[in-house]
């Protein structure tokens, strides 16, 4: 067998084992086979790393930066990530099976990230307060909260990571980042750059391993002053949980149940390629997936029909190769749900239109893949309506009007992401402001920038990730009092 690759943490400037020296195996997708051996990380290695980001924050070279200084280095990094994206991309492509168009195109987008974080790290101005008190002088001042824990789910953990590093480094904070045990292979030749381009020691540090063994050490560590956190609504809850008990601020982007929602008057190759691209693109593993397809029911079959024909003949095949257009799915357990997912809609009595299995070919045999399946017949109260399935699976549901439509997108626990079809721009603004979505895109999906806040309703999240105003997470208000009288004032009664 060939040999593994081995990869080591980074904490406190220094490439590090886990304690014991336990590790892992990660697995590439398309084969099924172990390709890299990760540092198994315990609750020890959980202190030193947070203690080493704490230390970092309070007693090193990195408080004493100007925020111009910090944003120079972020954008030094910016550039950096820019010249190794080809080898980031085929690194994350390996180690979660994502395509490498995707990957790419994600990598050459992510420094702006860094440039934009960058650029604003030194625009963060207090203010000087109108005052009612008579000889009194007031300013805020915004300071950063200290450790953060960046928690990053398997499906994307460069972008995801960076949606987090990039404003918590701009606000001066250090940063614990722990990946997915699916995942942590990009991460970790990620951050590499962060000391190439100068960051003192301790700034950036991660912790790679079982999110059951280190993640409620690291949530629960009282030398961490926030967790920003990307993964499932029910470990959403238990971070939540166990950052309450701490008094923690915590931001959860979380996962979601996505309704897209085509009218009939909508440019129906423009919808049925948004339909297809929310929902096999990433083979659905995106917390964005538009699972939902709800459909005028006028032109229900023709959709159906269409969607069906591209979808049916995408390419699946190697990640790594660029003409492939479905790629595996990340992890074996998640492969397994999502065939179960799919055993689900067929008890509960939806048709398979497309796909429904594993598929036959030869060549993807040891993959952990699943066909494109639409399933048409399904309402709102089957599983496959309701639970977010994470995988290639979409369910149609036809509507009869725009209430209708509003009823159906709204009746789930979720609300991150939504989409309309329509060349109506009235009926467009009505749907903006009726769905109970963090995000409406019209005439469009998938589309994220660093400009743009992006983030949930309901269980969908806590918070936003991206947008100039989100800095303000990272930072806490301090005002400060001044007397200018000279005089001595009454200790018994409030000025
Ligand atoms: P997950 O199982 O919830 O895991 C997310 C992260 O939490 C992983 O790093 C995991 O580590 C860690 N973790 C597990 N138990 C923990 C605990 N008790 N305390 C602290 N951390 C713990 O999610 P996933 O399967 O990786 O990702 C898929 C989910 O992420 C989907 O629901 C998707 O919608 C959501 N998602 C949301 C967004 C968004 O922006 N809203 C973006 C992408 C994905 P281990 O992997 O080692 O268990």
């Amino acid at each position: 067998m060939a040999k593994l690759q081995t990869f080591e943490n980074l904490v406190d400037g220094k490439r590090v084992k886990a304690e014991d020296g336990g590790t892992f195996e990660s697995f590439d997708p398309f084969t099924g086979r172990p390709w890299a051996l990760i540092p198994r990380s315990t609750p020890r290695d959980v202190d030193v790393a947070v203690t080493a980001a704490h230390r970092a924050f309070t007693n090193s070279d990195w408080p004493a930066l100007s925020a111009s200084a910090r944003g120079r280095l972020l954008v030094r990094f910016a550039d950096l990530v820019a010249q190794n994206a080809d080898r980031l991309a085929a690194l994350e492509t390996r180690d979660n099976g994502k395509l490498i168009a995707e990957m790419l195109g994600q990598l050459n987008y992510l420094p702006e990230w860094y440039r934009y974080f960058g650029g604003l790290a030194d625009k963060i101005e207090g203010a000087v307060l109108p005052m009612d008190k008579p000889g009194m002088f007031a300013f805020t001042r915004h300071e950063p909260l200290g450790v953060i824990a960046a928690i990053t789910a398997w499906n994307s953990p460069l972008l995801l990571m960076s949606w987090k590093l990039a404003p918590a480094l701009a606000a001066g904070n250090t940063v614990v980042v722990k990946p997915s045990e699916f995942a942590s292979a990009s991460t970790l030749a990620f951050v590499a750059l962060f000391e190439e381009a100068g960051f003192p020691p301790g700034v950036v540090n991660t912790l790679t391993g079982f999110g059951a063994e280190i993640g409620p050490a690291l949530t629960a560590h009282p030398l961490v002053a926030k967790v920003a956190f990307t993964g499932g609504d029910g470990t959403g809850q238990r971070v939540y949980e166990s950052a309450a008990a701490g008094l923690k601020r915590v931001s959860l982007e979380l996962g979601g149940k996505s309704p897209n929602i085509i009218f009939a008057d909508a440019d129906l190759d423009n919808a049925v390629n948004g339909a297809i691209s929310g929902i096999f693109a990433a083979s659905g593993q995106t917390c964005m997936a538009g699972s939902r397809l709800l459909v005028d029911r006028s032109i229900h079959d023709e959709v159906i029909e269409r969607i069906t024909a591209i979808a049916g003949s995408a390419r699946m095949g190697d990640p790594a190769d660029m003409d492939t257009q479905v790629g595996p799915i990340t992890t074996l357990p998640q492969h397994e749900r999502v065939l179960e997912m799919i055993d689900a809609g067929r008890k509960d009595g939806a048709k398979i239109a497309l796909g429904g299995g594993r598929p036959a070919a030869r060549h993807l045999k040891d993959g952990w893949f699943v066909e494109p399946t639409i399933f048409t017949g399904v309402n709102n109260r089957m599983r496959i309506a309701r639970e977010e399935i994470f995988g290639p699976v979409l369910s149609i549901i036809p509507f009869e009007n725009e209430d209708d439509a509003v009823a159906i997108a709204n009746d789930t626990v979720y609300g991150l992401a939504s989409a309309v079809w329509t060349r109506d721009m009235g009926r467009a603004m009505r749907m903006s402001e009726r769905l109970q979505a963090g995000t409406v895109w019209i005439n469009a999906y998938r589309v994220v920038s660093y400009m743009a806040p992006f983030g949930g309703y309901k269980r969908s999240g806590i918070g936003r990730e991206n947008g100039q105003a989100m800095i303000m997470d990272y930072l806490q208000t301090k005002t400060v009092w001044m007397d200018t009288t000279g005089t001595t004032a009454n200790p018994f009664v409030l000025r």
